[in-house]
């Protein structure tokens, strides 16, 4: 028999593990690929650990069998994200999958045939609108690890303005650009200023181009505290419209360091206040996860 002692001690141990598994961790990565290896995800994990951190992990359909359990277990640290093909023809079905496995997202995103605003789209958007799920898409310069092979990538079906419709079609859903379009900046900051469901993050070699001149990102985020009628108004500090991503990929988890770095001096720079850089790097992916 359980005395009343030990039973009121597990309810409060309960209470405390449910309170920590919603705790706001200290920084949210919106920008993690899995490579499909299980050692990886132990030494994400450690990593996430040390840093009070959580990942969107970007997990291709093949993995999602070996993952999804691992993802549950520390949902705490991981959110799962599908990493589907837009033109695939089972796109529905693996998202739908996903779904059922708790992903909270689909991306990242790339290589379509059509422009990601193509109206054969819609079906996954709609999908995505219908499950509360974020998407993350590839824009700007891609890379193209096997030139020897033919492939039917184009860079102009992944501009950043392509995301413009999408936002406006479908208010409900949240879209994170990767890589601030780059090297559209300018237009990638533009939308975000007008459509509330769009933000960007700078992982990728943007903040390594510009690592001379970081200042450049006040005149992109240009409209904090200004006050027009051609600006939305009661905005809040143009800068918020970034989050954090990393973009690690292939296992290489140094890069999230180095692009936790970049960020800081870039948004150092830039003179972004503290409270500001903490939804960077933080709040406000920690509310998008939380209000969908
Ligand atoms: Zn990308």
């Amino acid at each position: 028999m359980i005395s009343w002692k030990r039973a009121a001690f597990a309810f409060s141990l309960g209470l405390i593990l449910a309170s920590s598994a919603a705790a706001q961790p200290k920084i949210i990565d919106a920008h993690m690929h899995y490579n499909g290896d299980p050692a990886f995800l132990k030494t994400l994990l450690a990593k996430l650990d040390q840093v009070d951190g959580m990942a969107f992990l970007l997990v291709e359909p093949k993995d999602l069998d070996g993952v999804k359990d691992a993802i549950k277990e520390h949902s705490n640290r991981l959110v799962g994200f599908g990493e589907i093909q837009l033109d695939h023809p089972k796109v529905l079905d693996q998202i739908d999958r996903f779904h059922a496995a708790g992903f909270r997202g689909l991306g990242e995103l790339s290589g379509p045939r059509n422009r990601y605003d193509d109206p054969s789209y819609s079906r996954v958007y709609e999908r995505a609108e219908r499950y509360g799920m974020l998407l993350l898409f590839h824009t700007g310069i891609v890379n193209r690890m096997t030139p020897d092979i033919p492939a039917d990538i184009s860079v102009d079906r992944m501009r950043a303005t392509t995301l413009d419709n999408i936002a406006r079609r479908y208010p409900k859903v949240n879209i994170i650009g990767a890589h601030l379009g780059n090297p559209d900046y300018q237009w990638a900051a533009e939308i975000a200023r007008w459509n509330p469901n769009i933000h960007w993050d700078l992982s990728g070699s943007t903040l390594i181009k510009k690592q001379e001149d970081y200042t450049f990102f006040k005149s992109i985020f240009w409209w904090s505290a200004v006050v027009s009628p051609h600006t939305p108004k009661g905005g809040p500090n143009a800068f918020e419209k970034i989050v954090f991503g990393s973009d690690v990929f292939g296992g290489e988890l140094e890069e999230f360091d180095r692009g936790l770095e970049r960020y800081h001096k870039m948004l150092d720079a830039c003179g972004v206040p503290p409270e500001v850089q903490a939804d960077i790097f933080s709040g406000t992916l920690w509310r998008l996860l939380n209000k969908q």
